[in-house]
Parts: structure tokens; C-alpha cells; sequence
């Protein structure tokens, strides 16, 4: 077993550390107080070829690992857990998909666009009334003359307004159950698809999530990805990798926390000396960073699995628990280690705890991944 980084993946966290220090962690804190998307950034991101990181070279992408994918996630989250959801949700339930799923014509009509950041991939699988339940979906597709006809809201869809290829999935001519849903690309621009007023959330501003509404709309026949019945499966699938770009985020936002904490402790004095020597706060940073180390081994675990192509759910759904847990524990420490100071916005400390809540919901609750985790282990045992 290796713990060191290959030459690539070494090339990938450095490059990205300097986009994500030098460009992107001096705007971090207005496109959250602007609740501003930062499309600047995401184009930056695409000319640095990040947006296609799993993508193979042939479909033009970089076509490096989930170590890698994990690697550029958690650098962008320690600046900015908001352009880390976008780039995360594009590239892991935006494109990868297709890869999985698509047919040759599919994966040629739409990856290279994806890799190059033409376009942004977003995943709706949410419904206003089916969260955690959502093989009980009720979006629906008939079957039409040269296609298929979609109706329905898909809600809290991420990069909603902002891609150009959705993911929709939907139950097909009404048959009941997970293997009566089915996966469709639906393009921004097909007729009746719209979106909805933007959310206001409370973290991860600037990242656009809302409804996408589906009035009748006509997606050709080839626009059916993988088969007809199989989008419950195309959607777990999807989120299983998609869980360790999460656990990657939460990483990264703990990361960027404890940092913050540190070297806070380092200059602030209280009571004649920096309250980095206070006992309290040397054994809450010691833990925290214990907590961040077990939580990225447990991620590259999970994605060196997907890379080997070994089962790796488990291991996905048990990295994110952990990851998210751990985010949000070392978040809320740091805005504690910074006192009041924690708890205005002139300091990074309050965002990252805003931000990491959402790692703890999105992509399955926590609860639900113990669900996963459970199962996987029964059905073993
Ligand atoms: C910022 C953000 C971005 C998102 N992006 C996307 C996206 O791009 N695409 C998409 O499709 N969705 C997206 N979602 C939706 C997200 O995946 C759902 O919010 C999530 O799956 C939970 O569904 P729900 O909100 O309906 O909660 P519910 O399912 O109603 O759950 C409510 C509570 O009940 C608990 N619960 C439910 N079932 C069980 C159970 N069996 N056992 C124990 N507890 C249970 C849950 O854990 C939770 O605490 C996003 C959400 C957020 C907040």
C-alpha cells in the first residue's frame, strides 16, 4: 500500500492550490456575501482543463483519477466550498454518467463539451415531495412518436440556470418502482424547460440551486441514457462517485478551517500569551486534525476503490459520512478557537461552518448513508 501522491496527482494538487489561493481565495468571501455565481471562475477553471479531470483524453478531458478528482475538490474547498459544488457537481453527477451509461454517440455528442467547460452538467434526481425516497419519483415520460415527452419539477438542482445538460431522471410510460425510472439528457435549450427562482440558502452563496420545471418537454429518442428502466440505477451509480467528490469538499472546507483556527491562535492573546498555548485549544486543534486526516484516507480509500473498479459504495458512503461529520465539527471548533471574531463576517470561520452544513444533507443525508452502509454490510454478512 502507497500513501504517496503519483507524479500526476502531485502535479494536479499543486496546480490547483495555486489557482485556488491565488485567484480564487480573494474573491471567496464576496461571492458568498454577493451571492454572486462565479462564472469568471469557472471559466478559468475550464482554460486550467479542471473541468474534465475523469473525463479520457479521447472525449477531451485529462483523463486522470479519483484520487486526482478528490485532490482538485478538496483545493478548492479549503478557499471556497461554492465553486467546489459547482466543479464537483459538473464533473462527478454532471458528466460522469454519460461515461458510465452513454452510447458512443452520446459520450462523443456531449463529453468533449463537458471536459472543455462549454457546458456545465447538472444532476436532478430531487423532487419537491421524493428527497431521500426517490424511487418513489413521480416526474413522468411518455413514449412518443421518435422520443419521449417529460413533465414534472425537479428541485434543489445545482448548477440550476447555469448548465446547458441536465440529467433528468423520470418514470417512464408510468411503471411503478426504481426499474420503472429512467435517465434522460435534457439540453437547457430544448423547449419547456425552464428553472425556478433561485434558492437562498444559507451556505455555498453563489452556487445557483432551484427547480427545474419540465413542461412537456420533447427529448429525442437518443437522448435516453443507458436503458429504458435503468435510471434508478444510473443514479446511484452516479452518486456513489458523486460521494466522494462531497467527502473530498467537506475535506477541504475542515481544512480551510483549522487553518484559519491556527494560525488565529497563533496571534491572538489573551491572558499574556497566545491562546495557542492554552492546553484547550492545542487538544481541540490536535483532534480536529486527526479527524481531517482519517476523513481524506477514507476518501482516497473510497476513490482508489472506484479507480480499481472494486465495489466501492461502502466505502464511498462511509467516506462521506465521516468527511461531513468531521467538516462540520472542525467548522463549528474553528468559529469557537476565534471567539466573537468567529461569529462575524469580516473572518472565513462562520462561511465554512455554513458551507459544510450542506455536505451533511446533499447527495444522501447522513441518515441515509447509514442506510447504504448498512445494507451493503448485511447483504454481505
Ligand atoms: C445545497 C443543495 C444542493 C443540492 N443539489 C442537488 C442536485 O444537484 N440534484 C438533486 O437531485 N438533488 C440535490 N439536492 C437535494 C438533496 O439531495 C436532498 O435535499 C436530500 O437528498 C434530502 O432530501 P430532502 O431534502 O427531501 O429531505 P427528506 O428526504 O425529506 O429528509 C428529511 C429528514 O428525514 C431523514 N430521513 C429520511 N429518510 C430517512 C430514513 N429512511 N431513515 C432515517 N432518516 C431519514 C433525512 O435524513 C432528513 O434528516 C441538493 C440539496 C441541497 C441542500
Amino acid at each position: 500500500m502507497k500513501f504517496d501522491l503519483s507524479d500526476d496527482q502531485a502535479a494536479i494538487r499543486d496546480a490547483v492550490r495555486d489557482f485556488a489561493q491565488g485567484v480564487v481565495a480573494p474573491q471567496a468571501a464576496a461571492i458568498d456575501h454577493e451571492n454572486r455565481f462565479p462564472g469568471d471562475l469557472v471559466r478559468q477553471a475550464a482554460e486550467l482543463d479542471l473541468l474534465g479531470i475523469v473525463i479520457p483524453s479521447e472525449y477531451s478531458g485529462a483523463g486522470l483519477d479519483h484520487i486526482c478528482f478528490a485532490l482538485l475538490i478538496e483545493e478548492l474547498a479549503a478557499v471556497s466550498g461554492t465553486l467546489a459544488v459547482i466543479v464537483d457537481v459538473h464533473t462527478s453527477v454532471g458528466s460522469e454518467p454519460i461515461l458510465h451509461f452513454g452510447s458512443e454517440e452520446q459520450k462523443h455528442r456531449y463529453l468533449p463539451r463537458l471536459a472543455r467547460g462549454e457546458i456545465l452538467g447538472a444532476f436532478a434526481l430531487s423532487e419537491p415531495d421524493y428527497g431521500s425516497d426517490a424511487a418513489h419519483l413521480v416526474a413522468s415520460a411518455r413514449s412518443v412518436p421518435g422520443g419521449y415527452r417529460l413533465s414534472g419539477t425537479k428541485t434543489f438542482i445545482t448548477n440550476v440556470g447555469e448548465a446547458g445538460l441536465y440529467i433528468v431522471m423520470a418514470r417512464l410510460d408510468g411503471e411503478p418502482g426504481a426499474g420503472g425510472i429512467s435517465a434522460f439528457l435534457v439540453e437547457s435549450d430544448m423547449a419547456g424547460v425552464r428553472c425556478g427562482e433561485p434558492m437562498h440558502k444559507m451556505g455555498l452563496r453563489g452556487s445557483s440551486t432551484g427547480e427545474l420545471v419540465l413542461d412537456n418537454v420533447e427529448v429525442p429518442e437518443q437522448n435516453l441514457l443507458g436503458h429504458r428502466g435503468e435510471g434508478f440505477k444510473i443514479a446511484m451509480r452516479a452518486l456513489d462517485s458523486g460521494r466522494i467528490g462531497i467527502s473530498a469538499q467537506a475535506v477541504g472546507l475542515a481544512r480551510g478551517a483549522l487553518d484559519l483556527a491556527t494560525s488565529y491562535s497563533a496571534e491572538r492573546r489573551q491572558f499574556g500569551q497566545a491562546i495557542s498555548r492554552f492546553e484547550g485549544i492545542q487538544f481541540m486543534v490536535a483532534d480536529l486534525a486527526t479527524a481531517i486526516d482519517a476523513s481524506r484516507l477514507m476518501t482516497w480509500e473510497a476513490a482508489a476503490a472506484c479507480d480499481a473498479g472494486r465495489p466501492f459504495t461502502q466505502l464511498a458512503a462511509m467516506a462521506k459520512l465521516m468527511s461531513t461529520d468531521t467538516a462540520m465539527r472542525v467548522t463549528t471548533d474553528a468559529v469557537q478557537i476565534l471567539g466573537g471574531y468567529g461569529y462575524i463576517k469580516e473572518f472565513p470561520a462562520e462561511r465554512y461552518m455554513r458551507d459544510a452544513k450542506a455536505t451533511q444533507i446533499y447527495e444522501g443525508t447522513n441518515q441515509i448513508q447509514r442506510v447504504v452502509i448498512a445494507r451493503e454490510l448485511l447483504k454481505r454478512g
